[in-house]
This record gives structure tokens, C-alpha cells and sequence, in this order.
């Protein structure tokens, strides 16, 4: 189809039209692949509570119609002319950003989800021109620059490698920062998507991992993963059998809790690491911060080439995701399961259900 002298390639997706409407079978238009992008056939998408955040308009400023999606995998279908790093055929994946101005100090310091003149994310916001909206990976292709665009290493399974690209990236990079190394005691707060990735990665880079959960039902699961220990946070006397005994603490909460709590189990110089994102601000008290040094921070994904450091580490150390494979037809009944934390241990959309 010729439009404004562009062609433009037609791509059946699923959509939220509104906020809070269901999501339905929709069809979009993605751009002809320019010089340095690549096409690429979406095989698997995983499913971030940060989709059904923005579906819902939870952070505010969604703009609808959405297509979600930023754990996308696949095979590229056609390359731009100038594209050098891939080839037909070749596995890849795209994570939370498309694009950034390259320029700027973020970016020159390869923290491109920092880029100053804001990055472009997969999808909910624009392409770096500011005004072309950006669609995810509820999609059956995608086309990204090439700059944006990750090797998934042969060694992962395609589907299991998908949450790699948030899940995996926003908890190894904290993992990461805090130089987290054999024996060190690491707690990880909620066990949904992000959790079990956090439980996995920690332990393989050989921390003693604690798991802090409100289901006490995933104990054995977080003991398969690698964890040693295992506390219940609907118990109070956990927060004080635990208090003073982690190093470091990844919160991975989807809704409003108590910081403050979770505060008291650092040790002196300990700390804890926001990477949920629920809507609602949460009341901290100093104390908890002043009695032992203790530090709060956050963490926003990761950049493009520690996300590549990441998959190729998963790859090395056999770490991928535990996955439960759904058609693209069950996305609003897997939205609902998240909600009450019933997700084992992340969905993945098998995008072949869009292309029946
Ligand atoms: P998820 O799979 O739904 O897991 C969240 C887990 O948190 C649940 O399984 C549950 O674990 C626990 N939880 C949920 N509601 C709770 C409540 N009211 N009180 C206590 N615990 C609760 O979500 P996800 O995909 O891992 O994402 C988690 C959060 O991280 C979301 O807010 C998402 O937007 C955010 N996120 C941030 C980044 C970043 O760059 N910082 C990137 C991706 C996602 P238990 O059953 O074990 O208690
Ligand atoms: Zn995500």
C-alpha cells in the first residue's frame, strides 16, 4: 500500500483501544525497514506487568490505541541496505527501547534508557522524530534500527529467552551494580516475572538468596530456582527474624507496600533496590535509613550493549526464563491472572496464534 509516497507494512496485532478496555485483534502499520533497520518476524512476546500497568493507564499519559509488548523475539526477515550486525534468518530480540539520539552523554555511556533527549520506547511513546507513536510486540513483525536490535545466543530457547529481554535486564543490571559475588545475601521481594529471574540470576552468580513472598505456596518453586531461603511477608515475625541479615534487597512489588520494613532486614551499608513500579507513592520514615547506613535506589532496565552482556551471560550460565506459553486470544485472561500474582513465572504470547 502506497501512503504519503511510504510503504507501509500492514501487521495484525492485539490492541487496548482505551484504558482499561479489553485488548482485541487489530491491524497496524509499521514503517518499510529504512537503511540501518531490521524486519523482524515475531515469534514469542513476554508479558510485563509493566504491559498491563500502561493498559490501565496506572502511570498515567498512556496513549491508546496500544499495542504492548516489549519482550520480543524472533528472526530477522529482511535487512536495510547499511545494516552490517545481522542477516536473514539470524535470532534476535527487542527490549524496551527502540531508539535514542546517540549522542548525548547517557548515550555515549552506553545507558541509552537514560538518552537525554528522552529515548524512544517500544511502545506507548514515540519514535525519536516525537511524533510517530511507537507499537509493541503484541505484533507479528517488528522494525527496529539495527543499533536497538540484540543477538539472542544459540544456547537459549527462543520462547524461555524472551522475559531475558526486561525481565532478565532489569535484574541483572542492579545484580550487577551492587557487584553481587559469591556469598553475598541477597533478598528478592515478590516472586512473579521479574522476581524469579532475580532469584535465578543472583544465585548464579553464586549469592546466598533469600526469597521474601506473600505466597506461600512458591516456596519450592523459589528453592528450584536457587533459592536457600524462603520467608513469608504475611508474617510479622519474618521482618524481625530477618533483621540486619541482607546485603542487598531487589524489590520487585507491583503494588503500594511498605519500604520502610523491608529496610530494617539490610544490614549496616546494605541495600535495597526499587525496581517494581507500583502507581501509588509509599510514606518512608528517615530512621529507616539513617540507623545503619542503609541505601534505597532504583533501577530502570539497562542499556543496550549490558543487555546483550546479559543474554550472552544467561546463554554461558544456562539461565533462562521459566515460561508458560499462551495464544495471543488469552492476553486479558493472563492480565487478570497477574493481578493476583498467579503467573508461573511469566507468560509468553506465542505470536504464530496471531498469524491463524
Ligand atoms: P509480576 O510478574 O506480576 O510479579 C509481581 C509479584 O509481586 C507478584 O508475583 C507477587 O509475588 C508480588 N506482589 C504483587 N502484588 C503484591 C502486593 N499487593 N503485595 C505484596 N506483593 C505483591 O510483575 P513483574 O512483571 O515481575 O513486574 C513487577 C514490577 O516491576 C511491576 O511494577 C513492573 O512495572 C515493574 N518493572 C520495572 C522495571 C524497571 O526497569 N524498574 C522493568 C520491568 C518491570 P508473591 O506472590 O511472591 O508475593
Ligand atoms: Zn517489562
Amino acid at each position: 500500500m502506497l501512503e504519503r509516497g511510504i510503504r507501509m507494512l500492514k501487521t495484525p496485532v492485539f490492541a487496548a483501544p482505551a484504558a482499561n478496555a479489553a485488548l482485541v485483534a487489530s491491524t497496524i502499520e509499521r514503517r518499510e525497514p529504512r537503511a540501518n533497520d531490521v524486519l523482524i518476524e515475531i515469534d514469542y512476546c513476554g508479558v510485563c506487568h509493566s504491559d498491563l500497568h500502561q493498559v490501565r493507564d496506572e502511570w498515567g499519559a498512556s496513549k491508546f490505541p496500544m499495542v504492548p509488548g516489549h519482550e520480543i523475539v524472533g528472526r530477522v526477515k529482511q535487512v536495510g541496505a547499511k545494516v552490517t550486525r545481522f542477516q536473514v534468518g539470524d535470532r534476535v530480540g527487542v527490549g524496551c527501547l527502540v531508539d535514542s539520539c546517540g549522542t548525548c552523554a547517557s548515550c555515549q555511556r552506553h545507558h541509552e534508557q537514560f538518552c537525554e533527549k528522552g529515548a524512544a520506547m517500544t511502545y506507548n511513546g514515540t519514535e525519536m522524530d516525537r511524533v510517530t507513536p511507537t507499537q509493541g510486540g503484541y505484533a507479528t513483525q517488528v522494525v527496529v534500527d539495527e543499533k536497538f536490535t540484540l543477538k539472542i545466543p544459540d544456547g537459549l530457547d527462543l520462547a524461555a529467552a524472551a522475559p531475558l529481554l526486561c525481565a532478565g535486564i532489569t535484574t541483572y543490571s542492579p545484580l550487577r551494580q551492587w557487584n553481587t559475588k559469591k556469598g553475598d545475601r541477597v533478598g528478592v521481594v515478590g516472586l512473579g516475572g521479574l522476581g524469579h529471574m532475580a532469584v535465578k540470576l543472583a544465585a548464579s552468580m553464586g549469592a546466598e538468596v533469600t526469597m521474601l513472598s506473600t505466597s506461600k505456596n512458591k516456596e519450592a518453586d523459589a528453592r528450584k530456582l536457587g533459592a536457600s531461603g524462603f520467608a513469608s511477608t504475611k508474617d510479622p515475625a519474618t521482618f524481625t527474624k530477618l533483621a540486619g541479615q541482607l546485603d542487598l534487597i531487589i524489590d520487585t512489588i507491583s503494588a503500594q507496600h511498605d519500604y520502610n520494613q523491608y529496610l530494617g532486614m539490610l544490614r549496616p551499608y546494605g541495600a535495597m533496590v526499587l525496581l517494581g513500579a507500583p502507581p501509588e507513592p509509599s510514606p518512608l520514615a528517615a530512621f529507616a535509613l539513617i540507623m545503619g547506613n542503609r541505601r534505597l535506589a532504583g533501577s530502570l532496565i539497562g542499556g543496550l550493549a549490558e543487555t546483550q552482556e546479559m543474554l550472552d551471560y544467561c546463554a554461558a550460565h544456562k539461565v533462562q526464563s521459566e515460561i508458560e506459553i499462551i495464544p495471543m486470544q488469552k492476553i486479558n485472561e493472563a492480565y487478570e491472572r497477574m493481578l493476583v500474582g498467579d503467573v508461573r513465572y511469566r507468560f509468553v504470547i506465542d505470536i504464530a496464534s496471531l498469524r491463524q
